[in-house]
């Protein structure tokens, strides 16, 4: 595997890798310091939780398959306890269903072993982008009784506080910062994820869902997320 052809180097960043595999671990290792960050290694998921907690890493690779009572899926719903870290799942294959049970527990992207140093990098280096670039803006935007504060991260609709993943926040946020137009499929998936994924119109199909079922009354008849059929979706006040 090559690692001489990644031009860009992120900030340097703390990586929690969550993998019980040797050669995996050392391969991944290698590459992430060869970008200047500082990987912290955990070999089974209870470990996996402790050192999540301990060294509040900026990003958490964590390998679904693992040995012991905890495996992949459950590291992500227990960090998502405490943490919004961003965590990129391994999977063994492209399984639809191991993917989406993922997203559902709070994971952020995924990549298919077996992989390439290079995309491993991109993946790593297109979350650490969103997850800086979401600290700029400060105050309130409110949309009928849907506020976000941009400062705390905070969601709520009326007395209610909403839980939301990284992603959901940045999906709820983009379709927010345009709200009552309609935002394009591409579009939206080139701004929450980056440019490399506007294709990928599943990924938003699940956010979309995740979203509804978070802040709409009845997610089954959507007041606040609409849906222009082939074109995108919009944000409206719920009116
Ligand atoms: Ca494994």
């Amino acid at each position: 595997m090559k690692t001489d052809d990644t031009s860009t180097r992120d900030e340097p960043a703390t990586v929690l890798v969550v993998e019980d595999e040797p050669r995996l671990v050392r391969l991944i290792e290698t590459l992430l310091a060869s970008t200047g960050h500082h990987v912290v290694v955990a070999r089974d998921g209870q470990t996996a939780v402790e050192q999540a907690a301990l060294e509040q890493p900026d990003l958490i690779i964590l390998d679904l398959l693992l040995p012991g009572a905890i495996d992949g899926f459950e590291v992500c719903r227990r960090v998502r306890e405490f943490s919004t870290v961003p965590i990129i799942m391994l999977t063994a294959r492209a399984q639809e269903q191991d993917k989406l049970r993922g997203f559902s527990l709070g994971a952020d992207d995924y990549v298919t072993k077996p992989f390439s140093a290079r995309e491993l990098l991109a993946r790593v280096s297109a979350i650490l982008r969103r997850s800086r670039g979401a600290d700029e803006s400060t105050g309130l935007i409110e949309i009928g009784d849907l506020i976000i504060n941009q400062a705390t991260y905070r969601v709520t609709v009326g007395d209610s506080e909403i839980n939301l993943t990284p992603t959901e926040y940045r999906l709820l946020f983009t379709l927010a910062q345009h709200a009552g137009q309609v935002v394009p499929h591409r579009s939206l998936l080139s701004q929450v994820w980056g440019p490399e994924y506007s294709d990928e119109i599943e990924y938003l199909r699940t956010y979309i869902r995740y979203l509804r079922r978070k802040i709409e009354p009845d997610p089954e008849r959507p007041r606040f997320i609409l849906n222009r059929a082939g074109i995108g979706y919009f944000l409206s006040d719920g009116s």
